[in-house]
């Protein structure tokens, strides 16, 4: 299924072709217009939500959307993300399937998202099923996207799965993981994780230098490293405040904040 965009005119300017890879592709194509976030609270079999985390981290998301959409407006575009949190009936869907925190492709996790989406459409399905049943007649499908974040009460670092043009095209329904406590991965400040996710999904790439992607060319990552904002949530993102952040002048071009790359770019 493909949910077509809101319309993002860019210039017609060389851009690194690794560096947009990501950018326009998907169900989470742009940051512009009404766009949609399902956050969807998963316990598996050795992790539990209580009450007063789920709340917390409720929290988080509510202020990573809130924070999203001030940053759009620095940027004169505007962002509308309509989220919901699920499941509403329940602290958290329960998965048998493996949650291993340490992978990182969106296959090692096919399982128990579908098993996730399964639980809450109440019949054998998978991500877009979950898309389909919640959200079609209820939100606006022309000109908007579905980002898929689930959160799982395990220590580990976060994945976000974008949508490149390689991938079965069941990938287009973008999904991330955010794994939110214990160990050295107990967050104090996951609502700047969870927008630095959010942002992954609709083209943002990291700018630390050990996650600059490896494929884009050395001039390019050469250019990242002298120009990035010291403060820009695709750094460093869990260390603070979310309101220490700010959305930098590339990440905006590649979300479609701003429809021309930096000048600073070669
Ligand atoms: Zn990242």
């Amino acid at each position: 299924m493909r949910v077509e965009p809101a319309s993002l005119e860019r210039p017609d300017v060389a851009v690194d072709p690794e560096l947009v890879k990501f950018c326009g592709q998907g169900s989470a194509s742009s940051l512009l217009g009404n766009q949609n976030v399902i956050f969807i609270f998963v316990d598996s079999l050795t992790t539990l939500w209580s009450c007063s985390t789920r709340r917390r981290v409720e929290g988080d998301c509510q202020a990573a959307v809130e924070w999203l959409y001030d940053q759009s407006q620095r940027y004169g575009g505007a962002v509308k993300l309509n989220y919901r949190v699920l499941p509403e009936e329940s602290l958290a869907v329960r998965v048998s399937a493996t949650v291993d925190a340490k992978k990182g492709c969106p296959q090692d996790h096919k399982l128990w998202h579908d098993e996730a989406a399964s639980v809450l459409v109440g019949k054998q399905g998978s991500l877009t099923s979950l898309w389909d049943t919640l959200f079609s007649g209820c939100l606006p499908r022309q000109g908007s996207s579905a980002a898929v974040v689930f959160l799982v009460h395990l220590p580990g670092s976060s994945w976000a799965f974008p949508f490149d043009p390689s991938q079965h095209e069941e990938w287009q329904m973008e999904r991330a993981n955010i794994y939110s406590g214990g160990g050295d991965y107990d967050y104090t400040y996951l609502a700047s994780q969870i927008a630095h996710e959010v942002l992954h999904l609709f083209g943002a790439i990291d700018l630390r230098d050990s996650a600059i992607p490896s494929n884009i060319s050395p001039a390019t990552a050469d250019a990242i490293r002298q120009n990035r904002l010291q403060i820009s949530i695709m750094l460093q993102p869990n260390n603070q405040d979310l309101q220490n952040y700010q959305v930098d002048d590339l990440t905006a071009y590649l979300v479609g904040w701003s429809n021309r790359p930096p000048a600073w770019l070669p």
